[in-house]
């Protein structure tokens, strides 16, 4: 399926991703019709229509898709059954967010692809987590199934005494108790992938995450990761196929003594991907938009020897000026209003 440029492009969820998109789809003489529930979604400021409702709202989604070329989105918790029902014309498919958006069913699907995650156990009330940490051992850190982001809805365990406090914390209904992993170091695999199964993958960056969000990723990654990229690749290479996921796909790892093992998949554009905006020849959002359109992907190769992003998190963003006047540095703001704490409001990028 080509969707040629001029055709307008639906996108899920209204955040900076969705805008980035947006923008990059502007470039290749799209349009864009945002679909989410804020009344001014950051990303419906740079496109050309914004339909305002939930994202469970069957019928609401049914019109928008009706009003558009092709749907993709920026953010995986969605209902499924409404979006599958859309068929060929939602890339990434129903498939790709069903395996994305509970831990549970990520992980199980990785490892049938043959990727190493962490031990882990279902837990589906505070009395679940003793049988967890007899079998896990401490610490072990308890996440939310489904709809976690940025840290959230995440509680570390250290002691058997905390196990009720953890729960309660994530405040959710169903839950997942994972393993400690001792990693060297965090990188993620970005890659797109088209129809015909044409897959193009970026350099790996080095992420570094304070308190549960990304602050860094940074090229050349160095070691260990440089070792353990291509086996990391090869490894979302397979999640992708199997998926028979269309667009780009981030896989994010830890760089383990014994090798990469999966952490998470996102079945869409990432944060450790903002680098290759300036930072490569195609950037993520661009080969997105190639990607779900059926156009050819373009180059990926690495812009500058070294490349490092930053997110801009909370007030950060309000020392706007200062990256204004470095020289190899490119501010970008997502024009979000309110600077709560921990709310992601931009990125800057260095390139030497
Ligand atoms: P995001 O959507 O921003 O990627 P998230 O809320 O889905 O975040 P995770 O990726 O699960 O969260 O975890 C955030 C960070 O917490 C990881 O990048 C890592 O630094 C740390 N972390 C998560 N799980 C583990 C684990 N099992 N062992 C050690 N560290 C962990
Ligand atoms: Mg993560």
């Amino acid at each position: 399926m080509i969707v040629a440029p001029g055709s307008t492009i639906g996108i899920i969820g209204g955040g900076q991703l969705g805008r980035m998109l947006a923008m990059a789809a502007a470039e290749l003489g799209y349009r864009c019709h945002i679909f989410a529930p804020d009344d001014a979604p950051c990303a419906a400021a740079v496109a050309a229509a914004h339909t305002q409702a939930a994202f469970d709202d069957a019928e609401a989604l049914g019109q928008f898709a009706a009003a558009v070329d092709v749907v993709t989105y920026e953010f995986e918790n969605l209902p499924v059954a409404p979006l599958a029902a859309l068929g060929a014309k939602m890339r990434p498919g129903a498939r790709s967010l069903a395996s994305a958006q509970d831990r549970c069913v990520e992980k199980e699907f990785v490892a049938s692809v043959g990727g190493r995650v962490a031990p882990w156990r279902t837990i589906d009330g505070p009395n679940d987590v003793a049988a967890a940490i007899a079998a896990l051992g401490l610490p072990l850190v308890l996440k939310s199934r489904r709809f976690g982001y940025d840290g959230k809805g995440q509680a570390w365990v250290r002691d058997p005494s905390e196990a009720r406090d953890a729960w309660d914390a994530i405040g959710a209904p169903a839950g997942i108790a994972e393993a400690a992993i001792d990693f060297l170091a965090e990188f993620s695999v970005v890659l797109a992938r088209t129809e015909a199964g044409e897959c193009a993958l970026w350099d790996s960056p080095r992420n570094t995450h304070e308190s549960g969000i990304l602050r860094r990723s940074e090229l050349p990654a160095g070691d260990p990761i440089e070792r353990q990229v291509g086996e990391a690749q090869a490894i979302a290479r397979r999640i992708a196929d199997a998926l028979g996921h269309i667009g780009v796909l981030t896989v994010e790892f830890f760089a383990c003594a014994d090798g990469p093992l999966v952490n998470e998949i996102a079945p869409r554009v990432h944060n450790s991907g903002h680098w290759t905006i300036e930072g490569a020849e195609t950037s993520q959002f661009e080969q997105h938009i190639r990607a779900v359109c059926g156009l050819p992907l373009g180059s990926t190769k690495r812009t500058a020897r070294q490349v490092a992003m930053t997110n801009l998190i909370g007030d950060e963003a309000d020392d706007w000026a200062a990256p204004l006047a470095e020289s190899g540095t490119h501010l970008h703001l997502y024009g979000k209003g309110e600077a709560r704490p921990g709310r992601k409001m931009g990125h800057v990028t260095h390139l030497n």
